[in-house]
């Protein structure tokens, strides 16, 4: 079975499952060895496949009914009406292409995103149309507020109180930038999010989880509705996660997902 750790909305709105993959039993030294279905990584299709179809007996769902975006750092963001998944395989991956947030209203539908650093974000409308939303956001979706702009579409699709999960991510200590990154992030109104650097600290900061909530509170999700995760994908003592920063971006990812039951 696949490591799944159950996620705060689904403890508390029975509606919603919510979950982040663990790595489980992984080789030293290996950055593609435990559990991880990425596909464009350079992850061989045996293991990932392997770890798909585990996922998908772990949450009781066809292994076709895992979406998975086809992440480029960017901010855009679609919904997956039941239309989508009457296409066969090849038009569902051309639609997914590109994508760093999906949005569907359809059940029985494990929508996700993999990361390793980069801020995965779920959100779930627990009133209204019932939907959920999973939100890839490294620094560049995260300047782009792509977590507000699902957060807007859920809401023109008719979804009243919005609940968010921050998810396993880099930690601001850890998140070192250039100054031209802390300035981007400073000019967009994330300064609350930015430690200058200066002769003790060394280089900037940039809190990834902190602007991401910042931006979620402003588009009117109730900041006690949002849950901050708080562990750090780098530095986490576990091992639990995929870290671009610590095992390189040719490694395995952290699937943090949303499924309406
Ligand atoms: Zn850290």
């Amino acid at each position: 079975m696949a490591n799944v750790e159950p996620g705060p909305l689904s403890r508390r709105f029975a509606d919603v499952l919510d979950f982040t993959t663990v790595r489980g039993c992984f080789a030293d030294g290996d950055p593609y060895s435990g559990f991880s279905i990425c596909d464009y990584t350079g992850d061989k299709p045996c293991h990932y496949n392997k770890c798909i179809d585990e996922l998908a007996a772990t949450l009781g769902v066809g292994r076709c009914r895992i979406v998975k975006p086809r992440q480029v750092h960017g901010s855009r963001v679609s919904v997956l009406d039941p239309g989508f998944f009457s296409l066969d395989a090849d038009a569902q991956a051309a639609r997914l292409e590109g994508l760093d947030g999906v949005v569907t209203s359809c059940r029985r539908i494990a929508i996700g995103v993999n990361t390793a650093d980069c801020v995965p974000v779920l959100l779930y409308a627990a009133a209204g149309t019932g939907m959920v939303a999973a939100v890839h956001a490294g620094w560049r979706g995260t300047l782009a507020r792509i977590a507000a702009n699902a957060v807007r579409i859920m809401q023109q699709h008719g979804g009243r109180e919005i609940v968010a999960y921050i998810g396993v991510s880099i930690c601001r200590d850890c998140f070192e930038v250039g100054n031209e990154v802390a300035e981007a992030f400073l000019d967009a109104g994330f300064g609350d999010a930015v430690m200058l650097g200066n002769e003790d600290a060394g280089k900037p900061h940039v809190d990834l989880q902190e602007a991401n909530r910042r931006q979620l509170v402003a588009c009117g999700v109730a900041p006690g509705d949002i849950y901050v995760d708080g562990r750090c994908s780098r530095h986490d003592p576990s091992g639990d996660f995929f870290s671009a920063r610590r095992m390189g971006i040719n490694s395995g990812r952290t699937f943090t997902g949303i499924m309406l039951r």
